[in-house]
């Protein structure tokens, strides 16, 4: 090691200075594997802890080597991507936190392809004309829900917020008190109510809203009956809520429209699968209902957008909106709905091939069996922790699905020589990141969210964190 130990003030003018850094046999090879930008970033922090750090006494010998090996970290943090893939051990399905809804090899193949070159994207190429982008995914949709047009935007919220605007400009939108809902990340309805520039008027109390509550509302400058899902809160107890064909029926006759922003929205028959509280989309459309609203990365397992199905007279009107024109979606989104979509031709294949459904509705014993995988793997390597495979339940999260639990197997991990706070940040901290969930004393994996390309790297990870100590 070439160090020196001498007065703190000739320390200081013995290190390099940027300049012999870069030119120097390490800032030759530096140069060589990193752009020159992120070189001159690495070397000055580097650099400027050491000062600081001599200055202030806190170091006294300056090591050069040390300085290397502290521009090389930093060479690699700075190159590094901030946005990475994590491992979901947490058993929530739609976590808005890690990016709800995992995509496909389809839908990931759809956009690489589209997204290489040009499309016809806003091409008509029959005609040689201009196209329009909506079309793409308009079939569909249409097919797939019932609807008579649809229209999709960059997400729910935009969708709201886009149709309120439409619908309700400067007029009153009937709310029931029990849905004025707050979604996670700021979504508001109050908010998105004031920023569409539509008067909200609340009815009801927090647990029982009847017709009448409703009928008193009306006046002349109604524009819109508004539903909302209660996405992420249950109301139990002493409760009523109007069904939303009454509210149907309630606004045909006053000329009102009456919409629904379903939140998570389902399009498939979840009824065969024993879960009776969420109707599928194409069943609301069926009510007869004006608009209907939800979210691309929720139940529907795709990208993110806003999906917007129901009257075409309305849908027209929402689509001219120029607040629609910023909201637009672009062609990778495009390309991944239209593959997503596709499967949902065949549901039983959308069971299958949409990460989404398939972590859902996957059988328990096949969670079981991977949970079994995982843990006999952890079994050979790991001495200092007690594993076993532990019955839990998992949520389906992003708001969809509130009161449905989903029995599920985890890998229970109880460390003998550290918290189980300390073995949770190591997971979370390693490479591949690996968000997991604490129950008691111990670190849960469960299985449901655990896809079959993570497991190989969930062992590595585990193995190389307890080993530590
Ligand atoms: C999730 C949700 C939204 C917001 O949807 P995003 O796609 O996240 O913008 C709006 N309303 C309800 C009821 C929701 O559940």
């Amino acid at each position: 090691m070439r160090s020196r130990h001498i007065g703190n003030h000739t320390v200081l003018k013995s290190l390099p200075s940027v300049d012999e850094l870069l030119k120097g046999p390490e800032g030759i090879t530096w140069l060589s594997k990193y752009p020159r930008k992120i070189v001159l970033q690495a070397i000055r922090e580097a650099l400027s802890l050491n000062r600081q750090a001599l200055r202030d006494g806190s170091v006294t010998v300056f090591s050069s080597d040390k300085l290397f090996s502290e521009i090389t970290d930093n060479l690699q943090k700075l190159s590094a991507y901030s946005l990475v893939p994590v491992i979901n051990a947490t058993g929530i399905v739609i976590h808005t936190n890690l990016g709800r809804a995992a995509l496909s090899e389809k839908m990931l193949h759809n956009i690489v392809a589209s997204g290489k070159g040009y499309s016809n994207l806003e091409y008509d190429l029959a005609t040689g004309k201009r196209g329009k982008r909506h079309i793409h995914t308009k079939r569909l949709l249409k097919q797939i829900t019932g609807a008579e047009d649809t229209l999709i935007v960059n997400n729910n919220a935009a969708a709201v917020l886009v149709c309120l605007n439409t619908l309700a400009q400067g007029k009153e939108v009937i709310v029931s008190r029990s849905e004025l809902v707050e979604i996670g990340g700021s979504f508001r309805i109050p908010d998105i109510m004031a920023a569409s520039n539509a008067i909200l008027r609340e009815v009801g109390t927090t647990n029982k809203t009847h017709l009448f509550d409703y009928k008193r509302a009306i006046n002349k400058n109604t524009g819109l009956i508004l539903k909302v899902h209660q996405s992420n809160y249950l109301i139990t107890g002493f409760t009523d809520e109007v069904p939303i064909n009454e509210l149907i029926i309630l606004g045909k006759k006053n000329r009102i429209p009456v919409m629904y922003d379903l939140g998570s929205g389902c399009l498939l028959d979840l009824k065969s699968h024993g879960i009776y509280t969420e109707p599928s989309v194409r069943d609301i459309v069926k009510t007869g209902i004006d608009v209907v609203t939800f979210s691309g990365d929720k139940l529907l397992g795709g990208p993110q957008g806003g999906l917007i199905v129901g009257r075409k007279k309305y849908i027209q009107k929402i689509q001219k909106n120029p607040m629609a024109r910023a909201m637009r979606i672009d062609k990778l989104t495009i390309a991944a709905f239209e593959a997503t979509l596709m499967e949902y031709m065949d549901e039983e294949r959308a069971q299958q091939t949409i990460p989404v459904l398939n972590m859902l509705l996957q059988n328990p014993e096949e969670i079981r069996k991977r949970a079994q995988r995982i843990a006999s793997k952890l079994k050979k390597e790991i001495k200092n922790a007690r594993i076993e495979i532990i019955k839990d339940t998992s949520r389906a999260g992003g708001g969809s699905l509130p009161n449905t639990d989903f029995p599920t197997y985890a890998v229970s991990i109880k460390p003998d020589t550290i918290s189980v706070n300390e073995l949770e940040k190591r997971f979370r901290s390693g490479s591949p990141p690996v968000v997991a969930r604490i129950k008691g004393h111990s670190l849960l994996l469960d299985a449901r969210t655990i896809l079959k390309q993570d497991i190989s790297g969930l062992i590595s990870a585990v193995r190389f964190w307890l080993a530590e100590g």
